[in-house]
């Protein structure tokens, strides 16, 4: 034990955790209830936890096995208390898990917060398991009481929520937790019974709606007054009134997934959901299968509303918990499903899940990777449905969830086919919405051999590179990509019912299949004519790009830039070297519109004279124009500027 143990300490609160614990305070989240749920759950997770241990370690049960929950409200006291029989906590144990906030994440959500203003709190807890900590929604004081299995002393862990705790040793018999809530005056009041935790019938209704599927039975005293009867059973009406006390289990304790699918109503799936996962939003969708057979299990699974805000920024960590015949065995089993479908939250119970073996082991045997490939295909399948029939929904899951899957896509070879029917792209076909490549294939012009697309950073730039302008006018559709990843994930899918994709900035647009044979001799015939110029311009730009070249797709802008036909494209060359020094770099190609005035002043420049500063000046602007319409800077942004300024006040002097 601590040595500190000995004697009452005062303690400051985590930094964290103050904020986190005014948030609780102040909130004006009006669900408060929802307080109970947090620490039956809790006294769950513990009693859980101890069963699972004990199968290997029978003497933490120190001869008790009879695991309950108890309620204790007091209206003498306002209290109102709630105990359990599990694992307790120990002194460091109660300092680390009530004092400090451990969850990564939380100091990024509480940054979040503050940006995001007061008004989306109720929002944003959800996204957390600050389940203890709202027990101070109700409470203007919690005393913790706990003991865990073999230790001699207990421990009590006392705060009102103002920035500090107290600690100390504390006897306490009987292994477990004890929590006791001294509630607000307005929680205790007979006038709001909804509202009135030490009103029994209301907690046995909320016991009822948000934790009944819990396995270990729920126990409150109900007090009834009785009038005694007479020999004959007649009430004898002037004697006293007896208190009669009846022990009540309040749960059904039925797991929910073992029961029939058909029986159960959406609201108690999301109980359930929220209950094991801390959420208070209801998810976007349940997945419940019983599978019998070769592998035999039963899984609950959902896709929450909204991903955690650090969801992209995790490594991993899907939130499935295994159980074997209702036994709970682990928590965030991570081999379960692949890492492109850690969103999904659930649980799944088999008999095939050994209880004896370690959890290590148990994340590699092959039952459970078996149980994953299921799971896996039924998610997808899920999926599929859910694009095909209710598209608002699914873009609401794409808008979520649609990089882990096109993450699935460049980084897991196995699921690439798997995956590609569920994406959405932004596409030039309509102004907002999103296209599946299924319904592109279907659109596609006849001839028209590849799948275009274009990256940008949004829409409107995507929508308004030079190169766009040749396949407007030809009527083809081009996919936008304005999500950093999607290039990666395209570029691994490489074709899609056999069309390749084809990125509109580079060399080759392929457009022999739509466009008309003349075009390309036309295009071939003025790069004839024109060599001298285009070679006056390479060396100009010599080191800078790769090649000039006369272009066939530029309509209004005198010049684009684009990367060769293999090789990484000048925007994924923009992605890698944001995120480290990339030996990669894309061959960049600049295309000269041989039919817009600009063209012609260059040229004459050229003729003249192609070392006078005229010349060179007009090629630095060229490729500087092109550089800023793919989104990049001009690698002397002060001398593009300056040249910029001259030419505008050489225009001005002729006016
Ligand atoms: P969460 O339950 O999401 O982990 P909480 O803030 O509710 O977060 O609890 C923090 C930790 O405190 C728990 O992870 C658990 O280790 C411990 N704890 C809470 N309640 C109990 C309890 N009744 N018995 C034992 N440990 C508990």
């Amino acid at each position: 034990m601590n040595p500190a143990a000995s004697t009452k300490e005062t303690r400051e609160f985590q930094t964290e955790t103050k904020q986190l614990l005014d948030l609780m305070i102040h909130s004006i989240y009006t669900n408060r209830e929802i307080f109970l749920r947090e620490l039956i759950s809790n006294a769950s997770d513990a009693i859980d936890k101890l069963r699972f241990e004990s199968l290997t370690n029978h003497e933490l049960l120190e001869g008790h096995s009879d695991f309950a929950i108890l309620l204790l409200p007091d209206e003498d006291d306002k209290t109102l208390t709630i105990s359990d029989n599990g694992m307790g906590m120990t002194y460091d144990e109660v300092v680390e898990n009530l004092g400090t906030i451990a969850k990564s994440g939380t100091r990024s959500f509480l940054e979040k917060l503050k940006d995001s203003g007061a008004a989306s709190a109720n929002d944003l807890i959800g996204q957390f398991g600050v389940g203890f900590y709202s027990a101070f929604m109700v409470a203007k004081k919690v005393t913790v009481i706990t003991r865990a299995p073999g230790q001699p002393s207990g421990v009590r862990w006392e705060s009102t929520g103002d920035g500090s705790y107290t600690i100390e040793a504390f006897d306490k018999e009987a292994r477990g937790t004890t929590i006791i809530l001294t509630l607000h005056d307005e929680h205790c009041s007979a006038d709001r019974p909804a509202e009135n935790f030490l009103n029994r019938y209301t907690l046995q209704d909320l016991v009822k709606k948000y934790s009944d599927y819990i396995r270990y039975p729920i126990k409150m005293n109900f007090i009834d007054q009785e009038q005694p009867r007479g020999a004959d059973g007649k009430v004898l009406e002037d004697a006293p009134a007896a208190a009669a006390v009846e022990v009540r289990t309040l749960n059904s304790m039925t797991p929910l997934w073992i029961r029939n699918k058909s029986e159960i109503p959406q609201e108690e799936y999301n109980q359930l959901y929220k209950n094991l996962f801390h959420d208070w939003e209801d998810p976007l969708e349940v997945l419940h299968s019983k599978v019998e057979g070769a592998v035999e299990y039963t899984a609950v699974l959902f896709i929450p509303a909204h991903a955690p805000f650090d969801f992209y920024q995790r490594e991993s960590g899907s939130g499935i918990r295994l159980y074997s015949r209702n036994v709970f065995i682990m928590d965030n089993c991570k081999d379960l499903l692949p890492d492109y479908l850690r969103f999904v939250r659930g649980l799944v119970d088999s008999p095939d899940f050994s209880l004896n073996i370690s959890r290590e082991l148990l994340q590699h045997s092959s039952q459970l990777q078996k149980v994953g490939k299921n799971l896996e295909k039924s998610v997808l399948k899920t999926l599929e449905n859910m694009l095909a029939k209710e598209r608002t929904k699914y873009e609401t899951f794409w808008q979520e969830y649609g990089r882990a899957i096109k993450s699935g896509v460049y980084s897991d070879f196995q699921s690439r086919d798997k995956l590609q029917n569920l994406l959405l792209f932004p596409s030039s076909h309509s102004p907002e919405g999103l296209t599946t490549l299924a319904d592109y294939a279907s659109r596609m012009r006849e001839g028209q051999t590849v799948i275009y697309y274009a990256a940008g950073k949004d829409r409107s730039s995507a929508e308004r590179l030079p190169q766009m302008e040749l396949l407007q006018e030809k009527g083809i559709e081009v996919l936008y990509l304005l999500d950093r990843v999607d290039e990666f994930a395209l570029e691994a899918l490489q074709e899609y019912q056999g069309k390749k994709f084809q990125s509109i900035s580079r060399c080759d647009l392929k457009l022999d299949g739509v466009d008309a044979p003349e075009t390309r001799q036309e295009s071939e015939k003025l790069a004839k004519e024109n060599e001298p110029l285009l070679k006056a311009v390479q060396e100009q730009l010599a080191g800078k790009i790769a090649e000039v070249k006369i272009s066939g797709r530029l309509k209004s802008s005198p010049v684009c830039l684009v990367s060769g036909d293999t090789g990484i494209s000048l925007s994924m060359e923009q992605i890698l070297s944001e995120i480290d020094k990339t030996p990669f770099k894309a061959r960049r190609i600049l295309e000269l519109n041989p039919h817009h005035k600009v063209f012609q002043v260059l040229k004459r420049l050229q003729e003249e004279n192609p070392s006078a500063e005229a010349f060179k000046d007009y090629c630095e602007l060229l490729y500087g124009q092109a550089l800023l319409m793919e989104g990049l800077t001009p690698e002397d942004p002060v001398g593009f500027a300056g040249k910029i300024a001259a030419l505008m006040a050489e225009a001005g002097k002729k006016e």
